[in-house]
Formats: C-alpha cells, structure tokens, sequence
C-alpha cells in the first residue's frame, strides 16, 4: 500500500497519539515529531499494538528549524502537516508566557517557512475555542466574533490563527489550511492502550473526576456552582478523543483533494453543552463509581458557558461525533485503571 505521508508535530500526546491511528487506519502514513516535554514514550508502545506497526517517530524539538529541516530531508515526501505541537497549560502561562510565545509561534513559524521548500501545501492546525472568549451567542458557529484572549496560551491560539490567515493569503493557492478549533477533548482509545497522561494535578475535569475516583485525589472540586447556568455550575462541549482525532482525517482528506484557497476554520465539538455538574452525574452511571466531590470557589478565567455549532463540520466536512458522554467517560475511566 502506497501511503500518503502526514507529518503530525506532537503526535505522541493525548490528541495526536489518537490522531495517529485514526490517519494510519484511513490509509496513511503518519510521521511523528515529538519533543516529549509533555508526552510519554510509552505512547509510541500504545499506537504500535493497535496498529501492529512502528510508526516513525523523530525527538525533536518542532520550534528547531535544522531539526525539522532534517526530518523533512529525511523523510523526503511529505504531503501535508497536523501541527499539535504546542504547550497547553493557562496557568502555565500565566506565569510564564514567553516560553508559551516561543514554542507555541516558534514551531510553527518553523513549519511554515519550510513548508515550499519541501513543496507541502497543506497544514491543519489545533486551534482553540477559546478564541471565542465568553461567546455573547450560543451556541458559537464559526462566524461568532473572536475575544481579546484571556491567557497567554489563549493568546498563541489567537496570533497562530492570524499568522496563518495571513501567511495563506500572501501564498496564492500555495498554501492550504485548516484551523480546527477543539472544544473540549476528553476519554481515551476504545483499546484502553492510549489516552491522556497528565502531569502532576490535572487542571482538566475528566482526569482530575478520574483519578478521584481511583483514589489518587481526595476530592473533586467544582470551581463555582453561582453561574448564570440551569444548575449554577460551567457548561462546556465534550467530545471524546476519537471523535476529535477523526476530524483530523477528514481535514487532511479536504486538503489534500485541493482544498480551499482561503483559510477555512471549522468548529470541532459535538454540538452539546453539559455542566460540570452533569458530567459528574454521567461518570457515577456510565462507572458506577461514586465521586466524591465538593463545590469551591469558582476558577479565574473560566468562562460560564460555551458549545459548539457543528453545522459547518457536518455539512461540508461530512463529520459526525459517535460516542455519547457516558461512552466517553467509561473510556476515560477505563484508561484511568490502566495507569
Ligand atoms: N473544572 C472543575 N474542577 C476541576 C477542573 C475543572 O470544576 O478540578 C471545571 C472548570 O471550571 C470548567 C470545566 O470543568 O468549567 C472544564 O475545565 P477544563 O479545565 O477541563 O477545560 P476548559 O474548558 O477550562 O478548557
């Protein structure tokens, strides 16, 4: 079999790991690049049972341009790029917002000025839903007006999306690009062999609700139960991983048939809002585990309530999420034992 080459910058992390398999099972041919600062190698040993294949895999730092020119040569025909790669953490940077600058635009200024001389035409690129801010309209389409970020991290999201924008324009048809702005990923692969590996405290729900209900946390805290929400407490759109990944495919797939001339931007969640609340209710029935939990003050920075509009990914990407919240929990909770 003759397959299409995808380099997919931090493929060993918690999406990227999945976007592999779910690329590798529609008939391509992923390249990993991985600096491994936030991803494990015990990833690589999770997508080669699944697939029953070594996937190549360079440690390389993707903000290093003789580092990814040499992957590049290497590797000779790559067709297009999933950039992943990016540090994630808001508090994080908060604290420390020019290594997030850095990596976050460093990396993929790299891409981008490599990317004619390898003739690669097309990019896709995790973006955020938090370029919408607190959203004045629900649910968000990808005509809702983006919001001065509220986060250096935030901010990356924001000034890639715009880099991009202008990069494709400058690049007549040369360049093709899709952003993806994810709403909230959450669960693991359905073989329980991959799934997300947080550092230290998570500062996501799904992992910090998982690991109490393992025993590592104490409790669960709430951040707030006062907003202007049904039952007082954040409602996000939380899609299961697979699902995410799937996007991914089918971006690639739209590229590499030609494209777009202009930028195109897609929401990826599953079009559904549930608060924290319900998501605790949904992992005690999917486990039947009990989750103790608490309601404390309410996080700086969050906002009340977003969810995405799919209509745009489902029209004319033919995109579909699958798996209910209860599945995705289950499979969050089911990797949770496997650590
Ligand atoms: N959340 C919570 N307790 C936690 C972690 C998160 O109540 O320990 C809430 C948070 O306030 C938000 C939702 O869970 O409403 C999702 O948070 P997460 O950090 O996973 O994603 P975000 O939407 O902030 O990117």
């Amino acid at each position: 079999m003759n397959r299409t080459k995808i380099l997919v910058t931090g493929g060993a992390g918690y999406i990227g790991s999945h976007a592999v398999v779910e690329l590798y099972e529609a008939g391509y041919q992923p390249i990993i690049v991985d600096n491994f600062v936030n991803s494990q190698e015990s990833a690589l040993n999770g997508i080669r049972t699944i697939l029953g294949t070594d996937i190549p895999c360079y440690k390389i730092d993707c903000a290093n341009e003789a580092a990814v020119r040499g992957v590049l040569e290497q590797e000779k025909d790559i067709k297009g790029i999933i950039h992943f790669a990016a540090y994630k953490a808001v508090g994080e940077s908060v604290a420390e917002p020019l290594k997030y600058y850095q990596n976050n635009l460093g990396s993929l200024l790299v891409l981008l000025a490599l990317m004619p001389e390898f003739g690669i035409q097309s990019i896709v690129f995790s973006s955020s839903c938090t370029v919408y801010g607190v959203p004045d309209q629900l649910p968000v389409t990808e005509q809702t007006p983006t919001k001065p970020a509220t986060s250096p991290y935030g901010n990356t999201k924001k000034i890639c999306e715009d880099i991009l924008n202008d990069v494709t324009a400058a690049g007549k048809g040369q360049l093709r690009t899709i952003l993806l702005r994810y709403f909230n990923p959450i669960g693991a692969h359905a073989s329980g062999l991959i799934g997300e590996l947080p550092l230290g405290v998570p500062n996501n729900l799904i992992p910090f609700v998982t690991q109490t209900a393992a025993g590592i946390r104490e409790k669960l805290t709430i951040f707030g139960d006062t907003y202007d929400t049904p039952d007082g407490t954040n409602i996000r759109d939380y899609i299961h991983v697979v699902d995410l990944a799937k996007a991914h495919v089918v971006a690639v797939e739209r590229l590499l048939a030609g494209g777009h001339a202009d930028v195109e931007v897609f929401n990826v969640g599953t079009g559904r809002g549930n608060s924290v609340l319900e998501v605790v209710n949904a992992f005690e029935k999917a486990t039947g585990q009990k989750l103790n939990y608490v309601i404390g003050p309410p996080r700086a920075g969050d906002v009340p309530a977003i969810y995405a509009d799919v209509t745009k990914a489902t029209q004319e990407l033919g995109f579909q999420t699958t798996t209910s919240l209860e599945d995705s929990l289950a499979s969050a909770w089911k990797w949770q034992q496997t650590l």
